[in-house]
């Protein structure tokens, strides 16, 4: 079965090597000597000077809505994976929803301006498919209005923009370092800030907001575990070649699809891209069903990604229209994606798209 993305492991060897370790100093958990030694890993890699590696991507998201003291209104994008936007329901937050660019799916900074209200205290953007949002125009915004920006960097690890990690952008950005993710811990999350007063908070609220006997603030278990900090640091060393093979199969795919008949999303200039996904929009939702289905009948599974868009979901209130995220929403498909896939299965793939899209 082929899916969409593939989880990398390193050679069982090594892995099982830090086990040893682990097993040797019976310390499991709680801030341990491997933890730290990937967040100095870390910070080597991304240099960037605060960071925290943490149990996932979703937590990391409601301690930077905590650590920013975020209670009212969030404006947000309805283009992303649902816990974005959960993450503001779940701090007790309201999510307002400002559509997207057509040209690569980011938050259109133009349709944030016009929904600022006086409730309005931050924007939380993701930045799509490992691709950047506009930033700049982004931090103008937020610095007109007095609001904070958080970044969902959960598909970003790897890029770099203008010379800078994409995780460096923002009062906070944050990554996902789950299985299926460019970089991966099993589980695992990454929160990064430039001020080391919320670095100082995001730390205690990990760890249930107090130190010792001296409690701050009501936290949560944000923590992660030696067992997972060693997979990231297997892991770690391999990024760059990882990359490079997913490179390869960028290429593969954007040679041999009939791209006159398929929208992508633009890659921003100044980035240098992780190869995280690869997305292409169809002209009719009947034809991305069509094509999904006879992959299936060949093992092979794509993703709509991200689907539906957020705005829709059942559970909110009041429905917010964004025309363009649900007019994409309905037509994007991932494709397979991850850095040992094999070559013939893109063959395979192309030649089943290009037939459905002429
Ligand atoms: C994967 C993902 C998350 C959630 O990360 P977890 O580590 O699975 O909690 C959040 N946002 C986006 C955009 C994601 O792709």
């Amino acid at each position: 079965m082929i899916n969409i993305t593939k989880s990398y492991l390193p050679p069982l060897e090594e892995y099982v090597k830090y086990l040893e370790g682990i097993w040797e100093r019976v310390y499991l958990t709680n801030n341990g000597p491997l933890v730290r030694q990937l967040e100095k890993d870390l910070k080597n890699y991304l240099g960037i000077e605060n960071l925290l590696y943490c149990s996932n991507g979703t937590i990391v998201l409601q301690m930077a809505i905590k650590a920013l003291g975020l209670t009212k209104e969030i404006i947000t994008t309805p283009f992303s994976y649902c816990a974005s936007s959960n993450v503001i329901l779940w701090e007790s937050c309201t999510p307002v929803f400002a559509d997207i660019l057509p040209d690569d799916f980011t938050i259109d900074p133009a349709k944030i301006e016009r929904l600022i209200t006086e409730d309005t205290e931050a924007i939380l953007a993701t930045h799509v498919y490992g691709n950047m949002c506009r930033v700049e125009e982004i931090e103008a915004i937020a610095q007109k209005h007095k609001l904070k920006v958080i970044y969902d960097g959960a598909h970003t690890f790897g890029t770099v923009y203008n010379g800078q990690s994409a995780l460096s952008y923002g009062d906070i950005s944050t990554c996902s370092f789950h299985a299926t993710k460019v970089f991966h811990t099993v589980e695992g999350g990454l929160v990064t800030c430039k001020d080391p007063v919320v670095a100082e908070k995001l730390s205690q609220y990990r760890s249930f907001g107090h130190r010792f006997d001296e409690y701050f603030d009501f936290g949560i278990n944000g923590k992660n575990s030696e067992i997972h900090a060693a997979m990231g640091l297997c892991n770690l060393p391999r990024v760059p070649d990882l990359i490079a093979a997913r490179k390869y199969r960028f290429g593969l795919y954007d040679t041999q699809l009939d791209l006159s008949k398929l929208e992508r999303p633009n890659l921003r200039p100044g980035v240098d891209y992780n190869y995280a996904y690869y997305p292409v929009v169809f002209e009719t939702e009947e034809k991305l069903l069509a094509v999904k289905a006879e992959l299936e009948t060949l093992d092979i599974f794509p993703r709509r990604y991200f689907y539906p868009s957020l705005n829709k979901l059942p559970f909110l209130k009041n429905y917010q229209p964004c025309p363009v995220s649900e007019d994409i929403a309905l037509r994007v498909l991932c494709l397979p994606m991850y850095p040992d896939l094999e070559i013939e299965i893109i063959d395979t793939i192309c030649k089943v798209v290009n037939q459905h899209v002429n």
